[in-house]
């Protein structure tokens, strides 16, 4: 669906097309697990969030946790897709040390999200749309533990039964690019509607890479299916390298067999894990402890109300109503922390500072936390103080580079900008009668600079502007200075 040029892997047979669909699997941001009470923070103590239901003890049932329909539901919202006011819970049965249950539930046959889309743009500019297939709720399983003993493993089920949303993407995505560009948009979109927090290092998202090739135009190859891939790069390098393994096997004479691989991130290869099984090897069948789920339009328009301006609406705004430039409107809509913030500086100075307040936010305050090495939810400058010192410079009150001063005195203590000002002595002076005093110490002492200066040596404006704001501290209207200086020299 690219529609720019074509991404291709070049082998002996000529050009090769690659198709990718990925599966997502995206902790669900709730307080409790998916059908129990347990808690779900990242790092806790092994074993210490497992109730009983988690642990599958004989006799124990699972409560549907209604946070996590609703987060399903408004991803599903945020994606355009059809939302399905009737699911159903089905087991998936399997052996495994770190699943209790000996099944995992999730929604193979009746999922609560449907068909919808989003649009993607790689580094490189290119737009395409991504099909989305369906969304369903399962619970994530245990983790085993193989790197802590020599001879054993252990089971951690912290993570086992919380919620995730199992987001598959059709098979729309056709370069490493696009697959980055997918995931990026995906983590992005998530993070606004807040059903997931996005930290893939902490494995609140990962993807099944689902990678073939065919020559272009021809119908789709076989699949593989590499598993849990937990990073952006990682996932662009799968397909690459999955792709052009393909490519060779079939140029050799060999054929790709459907299978689940894994990707060795210090290699970066995949290899061979175990050979695809059918569906009903799994013996799904409806979980005769929960009732379908069902809800109505009412919960729907809910769920809907609560979703708040998303990344391509809100971007929109910032370029269309707001006159950001598209470069500042994608990098302050990049993070849902950082089009927070700019939207509460906006509340607070209005709409007609937007131009000055986004150049301020992304060069100003970005270099400063970056200094401090903060994020800017963790900004010390307040949006409200933020608003208030860019009043400060747009009335002229301060210069801009009392400015910079007084946002790393902001920066250090904490306190308004106002207060700063105040304290310090910092406004600005117009007041032509200081200036002019200043001015014409200045000319007095550099009778030869003057001399040049009227001989035609333009240059030396510079040196008279540059000692004048010396003369004031820094304080000094520039504008006043130059229009002052013009006279005052012109006339000496
Ligand atoms: P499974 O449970 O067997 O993995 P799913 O239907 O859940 O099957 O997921 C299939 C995934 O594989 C989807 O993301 C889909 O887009 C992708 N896919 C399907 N056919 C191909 C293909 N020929 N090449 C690449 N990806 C594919
Ligand atoms: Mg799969």
């Amino acid at each position: 669906m690219t529609d720019t040029a074509t991404y291709t892997v070049k082998g002996a047979t000529g050009d090769w097309e690659i198709v990718v669909g990925l599966e997502v699997h995206a902790q669900v941001t709730a307080n409790a697990k998916l059908f129990s009470g347990a808690a779900t923070g990242f790092g806790a103590e092994p074993n210490s969030q497992v109730s009983l239901v988690d642990a599958a003890m004989p006799g124990m049932l699972p409560v549907l946790n209604g946070e996590c329909v609703r987060q399903a539901v408004r991803t599903g919202l945020a994606l355009n897709a059809q939302i399905n006011k009737w699911s159903r819970f089905d087991r998936k049965n399997y052996f495994y040390a770190d699943l209790p249950q000996g099944y995992q539930i999730s929604q193979l046959y009746h999922p609560i999200v449907g068909e919808g889309a989003i649009a993607i743009e790689t580094e490189a500019g290119d737009k395409s749309v991504v099909g989305i297939e369906r969304i369903h709720l399962e619970q994530d399983a245990g983790k085993s533990v193989h790197d802590l003993h020599p001879t054993m493993s252990y089971v951690d089920l912290n993570r086992c039964g919380c919620a995730l949303m199992e987001i598959v993407s059709k098979p729309d995505i056709r370069s490493p690019a696009e697959a980055g560009a997918y995931v990026a948009a995906l983590r992005q979109l998530l993070r606004y509607v807040g059903s997931c927090d996005g930290n893939m290092d902490e494995g609140s998202m990962r993807a099944d890479v689902n990678v073939s090739v065919r020559k272009p135009g021809a119908p789709f190859g076989t699949r593989t299916e590499t598993k849990n891939v937990n990073s952006v790069r990682f996932i662009m390098q799968t397909v690459e390298v999955e792709a052009r393994r393909q490519v060779d096997l079939i140029e050799g004479g060999g054929t790709v067999v459907q299978e689940t691989r894994l990707f060795d991130p210090a290699t970066a290869t995949t290899r061979s894990m175990r050979s695809k099984e059918d569906a009903h090897d799994y013996r799904y069948f409806p979980d005769p402890d929960l009732l379908p789920v069902e809800f109505d339009d009412a919960y729907v328009a809910d769920c809907l109300a609560s979703l708040p301006e998303l990344p391509v609406a809100k971007r929109a705004r910032y370029t269309d109503v707001l006159g950001i430039s598209a470069y500042n409107a994608a990098v302050l809509t990049a993070d849902v922390e950082t089009a927070r913030y700019f939207d509460a500086v906006i509340a607070g100075i209005g709409t007609g500072s937007a131009t000055a307040a986004a150049n301020w936010v992304t060069s100003e305050l970005f270099g400063a936390l970056k200094k401090i090495g903060a994020a800017i939810e963790a900004s010390p400058v307040s949006p409200a103080h933020a608003a208030e010192l860019l009043a400060l410079i747009g009335s002229g009150k301060i210069s801009n580079s009392i400015g910079k001063q007084v946002l790393e005195a902001m920066i250090e203590t904490g306190e308004g900008p106002a207060a700063i000002v105040a304290a310090r002595g910092l406004e600005q002076v117009s007041d032509t009668g200081a200036i002019d005093a200043a001015i014409a110490a200045i000319i007095a002492g550099n009778a030869d600079k003057v001399e040049q200066y009227k001989a035609g040596k333009e240059a030396l404006f510079g040196f008279f502007v540059g000692q004048t704001m010396k003369a004031m501290g820094g304080k000094a209207n520039p504008g006043v200075v130059n229009e002052r200086l013009k006279a005052l020299l012109g006339a000496a």
